[in-house]
């Protein structure tokens, strides 16, 4: 008999209680370092003084209006998104999935309000995740996403992740955009690499593509910048943020530059929940914290201690891990046998990870993980580790 709960998850068998910071506690009362954070999303940790803060006292004030009214905390979180990126508008959403949506629509409506509704075309990466809506596993196009939901979403076109070369040939008169995650999340923690995003600035300028990216895992300070795009010193002329920027409100942002956005005039696009008053206070906190001098050095400098101390496992244990990829505070490890295994000798020793593609376990603490809470989770990894060696081979 089918569950209750529609059972498209495979979940560990955990049920966490209560979240303090970097730590969650089982209902059996058992503490677990949290190197997972939701998927990348709880960016301060979890119970944070000043998101509890926001939120409650919100809560008490007003929930939900719809954008049928002026909502003066989107005023305030659109404009400080604005003065710190490329941006000149946003759109709320409340998930990273519609923040992908929008940006579609969007770049489709750009060069329709043109007069070319010819360019519709998206070229996407192989290896990419760009949520589980009809756009996203169109753009995405693996199999494993979108076999058995055609037809689907057509206008998609995928390259291998970094051949910049197949961008170019896959351009036609029909290309509207190019997506790209800056560093690969779900694909298991691949960094496009500074000097290629270059280069595929150039190749969008060159065609008159606009440029799409999809920050909503390696945005909100998790490499060290405030968007991963920073790095190349370019600038995209869209941009999808979520799982961070709510620190695990739901909330997503599709940020753009005027040009980009100008054929999204009144009636285009809408939400009914989407930059309601109560995640619109807690983006506002989230910002403030991220904006604090030295928050970005500090999750830069605490990438730096995680990255070392994790050489130092795979130097330990070359039979489990083969390396460690990735900026910042969004980490992988690669294994050698599964990941899954290694996963799950974590969860026993009392530390969590992500899994994801390439065998990978994804390493994605709060950002402001302490220097003693790296070091003790580097100890349970290694604990993990001795685990995995010492089992018998599958
Ligand atoms: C998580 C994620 C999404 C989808 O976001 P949801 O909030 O799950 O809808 C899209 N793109 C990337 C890169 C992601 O990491």
């Amino acid at each position: 008999m089918i569950s209750p709960v529609l059972p498209t998850y495979a979940r560990a068998p955990l049920a966490f209680e209560r979240g303090e910071g970097s730590w969650l506690i089982e209902r059996s009362g058992e503490r677990y370092l949290d190197l997972a954070a939701g998927i990348a999303v709880c960016a301060l940790g979890h119970a944070h003084p000043k998101l509890v803060k926001a939120l409650s006292d919100q809560a008490a004030k007003l929930w939900h209006v719809s954008n049928l009214y002026e909502i003066p905390g989107q005023e305030a979180l659109a404009r400080r998104l604005v003065e710190t990126t490329f941006a000149d508008t946003v759109f709320f959403t409340n998930s990273g999935t519609e923040a992908i949506e929008c940006a579609v629509k969007m770049v489709r409506r750009y060069f329709y309000s043109l007069g070319q509704p010819e360019k519709s075309g998206i070229i996407a990466f192989q290896g990419s995740f760009h949520g589980r809506s009809s756009a996203g596993i169109a753009a995405a196009g693996s199999e494993k996403l979108a076999k058995g939901f055609g037809p689907l979403l057509p206008g998609f076109t995928q390259v291998p992740f970094g051949d910049l070369e197949a961008v170019r040939a896959a351009v036609t008169p029909e290309t509207a955009a190019v997506i790209l995650e800056p560093v690969q999340g779900e694909g298991g923690i691949k960094p496009f690499g500074v000097e290629k995003l270059k280069e595929l600035r150039r190749i969008c300028d060159e065609n008159g593509l606009l440029l799409i990216l999809d920050e909503i895992q390696c945005g909100m300070g998790r490499t060290g910048k405030l968007f991963a795009y920073e790095w190349a010193g370019i600038e995209p002329d869209v941009m999808a943020v979520a799982k961070g920027i709510g620190g695990g409100f739901p909330l997503g942002a599709c940020l753009a530059t005027e040009k980009a956005a100008s054929g999204m005039v009144v009636g285009t696009h809408g939400s009914t929940y989407g930059g309601n008053p109560l995640a619109m206070a807690v983006g506002l906190a989230i910002m403030e914290e991220l904006a604090a001098p030295e928050f970005l050095a500090q999750v830069s400098r605490a990438g730096g201690r995680l990255r070392q101390g994790l050489e130092g496992l795979i130097a330990s244990h070359p039979e489990v891990f083969v390396e460690v990829r990735g900026e910042g505070l969004m980490l992988g490890l690669v294994c050698r046998k599964s990941n899954a295994e290694y996963v799950t000798a974590g969860r026993a020793a009392g530390v969590l990870l992500a899994p994801g593609a390439e065998n990978v376990a994804r390493v994605l603490p709060p950002l402001n993980i302490s220097d003693a809470e790296i070091d003790e989770a580097l100890r349970r990894l290694d604990k993990a580790a001795l685990a995995v060696s010492a089992a018998p081979a599958a």
